[in-house]
């Protein structure tokens, strides 16, 4: 059989019901490519044995035989779930998160553990306990975070579709820098039950897949209320690749956020491929309007202080009593606390844990933390108005093309600015998606869009349209074929 690399969901699918080939054939092909190619990239911290892959799944379903691949924050029952942390490298999951349960019922073959930053904390994969990741299209450059191994093992043709989290952009900026798709959803659409919490008022499952036909194909699975998550929305699952028809809907606005799109900094060929993708967008019907929402300049601001916050609470509980990696050689209960937390944080999460009691502290949280809460409203506000006004907005995901390891090592504040374009949609908790749309010096680049509260349906039809316009989507890198 020739190598499915690169293969979509529907292509697979269409390939089961002609029997073209098989799950197994296909599950085979999947192993087999991670067994030669994840030595170069790293993206996964675990691949399961086959037959246990097999078992732990449904034969029926609409993903039945699809292989994919599931960020190591996210529960799969019995396996290890380590956020790729020292703390946990041997915490295993006694049971399933919501979405991964929904997965295995419709058929769903999840075939490990992917690598990503350490607790989902990070922009370049770079602060994982055990692995580096690298970028397929070239392994010089990061594949940005912090769901890198996910986007990774997709953009490489490993598996079809893979699940991350996004607590700032950490599916859309790896998607972006990996040229492929990523989506995250309307707070409270997918369940967060069985997910790790990092900072849970912005946390969200999303999904990285190489078309938005696939991505949508994953949703519709995933997506609906879940009585286990209290901050879960009532709303029940839906058919979100009915509506791919290839046409934007019906008088369409779409808004270019001017400050974002020429912020300071943003590279050059980004804003040149954004002029280009506003002339496609015109092609297919839209109206374009230009539109401001001052507030988003402050958004990584505002992101840099909650996520900590939240962090720095959420992290409390690996206290070396109840979960994960426990130090030896203690004397009080307090030294238990110290030397299990000491020897089994990563220094970027220490940071954050550090930053995040200092902005809830009692004499600095009315100057940080309630501020930025202030701010968040701000944010709020300003995209309830846009979305008055326009249907969807548009900037680019990230401000450039994928960066070396350790471009930033002396400048953290660099790093934190590639959350700019992405975190404002964690922080209003709308949907947003990342679609490929163009390359500079053979590196992808990557173009946002997002729209009002649960608008998945009519963001997914935008790009789909868009995506069926241009052939960004097809280019492969070529060392993976
Ligand atoms: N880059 C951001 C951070 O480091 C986003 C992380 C995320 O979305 N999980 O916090």
């Amino acid at each position: 059989m020739e190598s499915l690399a690169f293969a979509t969901i529907q292509q697979l699918k269409t390939g089961y019901a002609t029997g073209a080939f098989t799950p197994n054939d296909v599950l085979q092909d999947c192993l087999n490519r991670f067994k030669t190619y994840d030595k170069k990239l790293g993206t996964a911290l675990e691949i399961f044995e086959q037959r246990s892959i097999v078992e732990c799944s449904n034969t029926t379903g609409s993903l039945a035989g699809i292989p994919g691949i599931i960020k190591d924050n996210i529960c799969q029952k019995e396996r290890i779930t380590s956020c790729a942390s020292k703390i946990l490298a041997n915490y295993r999951a006694p049971y399933d998160a919501t979405a991964i349960g929904r997965l295995k019922k419709e058929g769903a073959l999840l075939v490990g553990r992917a690598n990503c930053d350490e607790f989902a904390m990070g922009s370049s994969t770079e602060t994982s306990a055990f692995q580096k990741t690298f970028n397929p299209w070239d392994l010089s450059k990061v594949p940005g975070g912090s769901s890198g191994g996910s986007i990774a093992a997709v953009a490489a043709g490993l598996v079809p579709w893979s699940l991350g989290t996004e607590t700032g952009g950490s599916v859309r900026q790896p998607a972006a820098l990996c040229g492929i798709v990523g989506l995250k959803p309307t707070y409270g659409l997918i369940s967060r039950y069985g997910v790790v919490a990092y900072a849970s008022s912005l946390d969200q499952i999303g999904i990285a897949s190489r078309t938005v036909k696939d991505t949508a194909a994953v949703l519709e699975v995933i997506a609906g209320h879940d009585a286990a998550d209290a901050t879960s929305l009532g709303v029940s699952a839906q058919s979100y690749t009915a509506a791919l028809t290839g046409k934007i809907p019906e008088g369409l606005t779409v808004g270019i956020i001017t400050n974002a799109v020429y912020a300071p900094g943003v590279d050059k060929a980004m804003i040149s491929a954004v002029e280009d993708s506003i002339k496609v967008l015109r092609e297919l019907g839209a109206t374009i309007k230009e539109i401001s929402i001052p507030s988003m300049d402050y958004g990584a601001a505002v992101y840099f202080i909650i996520s900590r916050a939240e962090a720095a609470s959420n992290l409390a509980r690996f206290d070396g009593v109840r979960y994960g990696v426990r130090a030896d050689d203690v004397t009080t209960l307090a030294d238990l606390y110290q030397k299990s937390r000491a020897e089994g944080f990563g220094s970027e999460v220490k940071a954050r844990i550090i930053i995040g009691n200092y902005v809830l502290s009692a004499g600095h949280s009315k100057e940080f933390y309630l501020n930025a809460l202030k701010v968040q409203q701000l944010m709020r506000f300003e995209f309830q108005q846009a979305f008055k006004e326009v249907d969807v907005v548009l900037t680019p995901t990230a401000p450039s093309t994928a960066f070396s390891f350790d471009a930033f090592a002396d400048d953290k504040l660099q790093m934190d600015l590639q959350d700019y374009f992405t975190c404002a949609a964690n922080l209003v908790g709308i949907p947003a998606i990342s679609i490929p749309c163009g390359f500079s010096n053979n590196l992808p680049l990557g173009l946002q869009l997002m729209g009002p509260h649960l608008s998945e349906d009519r963001l997914l039809q935008v790009a789909h349209a868009y995506e069926q316009r241009t052939e960004w989507h097809k280019h492969t890198p070529q060392a993976f074929l």
